[in-house]
């Protein structure tokens, strides 16, 4: 049952955004777009009064429970160091889920869960003792052992996971075959088969996303043509210092139904990769004649154990007010992992804890609120209201994938998911947010312009971004409710700010006030979809809306 993982898109992204932040400056588009938006953030202000009014006085009462005093308070916990930056799975993960889970049971939520407000995942770590490790290569009457220290298992040169090796992998006295990475399309299967193919894989191109996006998939197809042509194993050498060990012995989390999933490259199967680090290693591979050679490799990578553990979903309900409307479910979600604590690094000296306060803490805690003030309304909207936290967002969207399984109440009858990722920050890469919230995906459902009207009335501007909001529609916790027919979005203030997925992510940083208006003026447009008897659709009129019309069909029989 267990299966090749490879690069998580999630984490992909995390990467290609690193390595394109500092190519980011302020373009006249930008300041242009920041001119428009203050213009209309006026006209909305202005129109924001008149239109108050037409807020139906409990609503307008429950809107205002929400307060940045209390989002701050929320917040400063769930990304303190003590949680050691949420990492799936982690104490302070669980931690994390424990304090929601207690705000739900504060609100009054209906549990959700399998376990109280917890929704279980029983899956495993899967880690190798490395002590088992051997490598060498012997060559003319001597030989050359590579420390487990020096070596990646199935990662590029930029650490990304291209191949997981299962089982173990055990080769004696393999022949050898040095090939240049770029010629690999023009070799026979007469010259591969049986041998272990040394290369050496060039380093991604930073500041590059699509040449790097290139390179990696350039990378994956030379393992998965090596596999074709017969090759047991391809080892790369890596001629950076400091680098070894990564992706070794550090134990990766197994989904046991990840099976069927596609891989972010495609289906090929690869040989395995072992990447050798170090100037020692390039130097043994540069003493190696071009082609086979008389050299052998003997090599013993030994089997991952699995421990299973559980990671979980946190879920509650406020049950709507009519009777039959009250059997249909809006969602409102968030991920509530982060990426953990760097690595290596001195906790005495510096700072290694990556909070995520608004990536995604302050989603998180937006959930939070809006649970605790929609909870006390009388009546409730007419239909059910489903408050959701996710794992694993970090790690490739697994808790919302997970949930897109495994729904805890019937994907038919969920007729629209609200998702939040970082609402807390204004000082976006384009320039301040405030007042404004975008929108993924935004005309592919009557979803973004109802927000829009909502927004209006509550003083915040809902808007398409003109390359991002349709980009990021696929990357977020919306995706896997997308895929199955759900109209679902992502609601964010800023796409990109200057603590991404770095360790200076702290709650201080956030816009307490700003994000009292937004999570206002989000409930208010998740009140609109759940007291309003028409449901949402797919805009048939969007060709990028086409495959996820034709799931909303699925589901629903059509
Ligand atoms: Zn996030």
């Amino acid at each position: 049952m267990k299966t090749r993982t490879r690069i998580a898109p999630a984490l992909l992204l995390l990467w290609l955004a690193a390595a394109g932040a500092h190519a980011q400056t302020t373009t006249p588009a930008a300041a242009a777009r920041k001119a428009a938006a203050q213009t209309a953030s006026k006209a909305t202000a202005q129109k924001a009064s008149a239109q108050q009014r037409a807020v139906p006085a409990p609503w307008r009462a429950a809107l205002e429970r929400v307060s940045a005093d209390s989002m701050r308070g929320h917040l400063s916990f769930i990304s303190s160091d003590l949680l050691e930056g949420r990492n799936t799975p982690s104490r302070g993960l669980e931690v994390a889920a424990e304090y929601i889970a207690a705000q739900f049971r504060r609100a009054g939520l209906e549990p959700l869960g399998d376990d109280g407000y917890f929704q279980t995942a029983t899956w495993a770590l899967a880690g190798r003792d490395m002590s088992g490790f051997r490598m060498s290569i012997a060559s003319g009457g001597s030989a050359a052992s590579v420390s487990a220290e020096r070596v990646s298992l199935g990662t590029s040169v930029a650490g990304f996971n291209l191949w997981s090796p299962e089982g173990d992998l055990a080769l004696k006295d393999a022949g050898l075959l040095k090939v240049d990475f770029n010629g690999g399309a023009a070799l026979a299967r007469e010259q591969v088969a049986g041998r272990v193919v040394l290369t050496e894989l060039p380093e991604l191109p930073r500041g590059d996303r699509a040449r790097a996006l290139q390179l990696l998939r350039d990378e994956n197809d030379f393992l998965a043509r090596m596999h074709a042509l017969g090759s047991p194993l391809v080892v790369a050498f890596d001629r950076a210092e400091g680098r070894g060990g990564r992706g070794a012995g550090q134990p990766r989390l197994v989904d046991p139904e990840s099976g069927a999933r596609p891989s972010f490259f495609g289906d090929a199967p690869t040989a395995p990769l072992v990447t050798v680090h170090g100037a020692e290693a390039a130097r043994l591979f540069d003493s190696l004649p071009a082609g086979a050679t008389s050299a052998t490799l003997t090599l013993r990578v030994p089997a991952p154990a699995e421990t299973p553990i559980r990671v979980r979903n946190v879920a509650g309900l406020l049950r709507g007010s009519d009777p039959a409307l009250r059997e249909t479910y809006v969602i409102v979600s968030a991920h509530y992992d982060h990426l953990g604590v760097r690595e290596p690094c001195d906790r005495q000296k510096e700072d290694c804890v990556y909070n995520g306060a608004n990536d995604d803490g302050s989603g998180t805690v937006g959930v939070i609120e809006m649970a605790s003030a929609l909870s006390k309304l009388n009546p409730r909207p007419r239909r059910s209201v489903v408050f959701l936290a996710f794992f694993g967002e970090e790690k490739g969207l697994l808790g919302s994938r997970y949930y897109g399984r495994h729904p805890l109440v019937p994907l038919a009858r969920t007729v629209a998911q609200v998702n939040l990722e970082q609402i807390g920050r204004t000082d976006d890469s384009e320039g301040p947010q405030v007042g404004t919230a975008a929108v993924t995906g935004f005309d592919y459902s009557d979803i973004g312009a109802t927000l829009e009207r909502a927004g209006e009335a509550a003083g915040v501007r809902f808007y398409k971004h003109p390359t991002k909001s349709d980009a990021y529609f696929s990357r977020s916790d919306n995706q896997s409710l997308a895929d199955a027919g759900v109209p679902a979005h992502t609601v964010g203030v800023a796409f990109e700010f200057p603590d991404y997925h770095a360790v200076g992510d702290e709650w201080p940083k956030v816009d307490f006030a700003n994000m009292e208006r937004v999570v206002r003026a989000i409930a208010l447009g998740v009140l609109t979809v759940a007291d309003n008897p028409q449901e949402p659709r797919w805009n048939e009129q969007n060709p990028k809306a086409a495959q996820y019309v034709e799931a909303w069909k699925k589901l629903h029989g059509r």
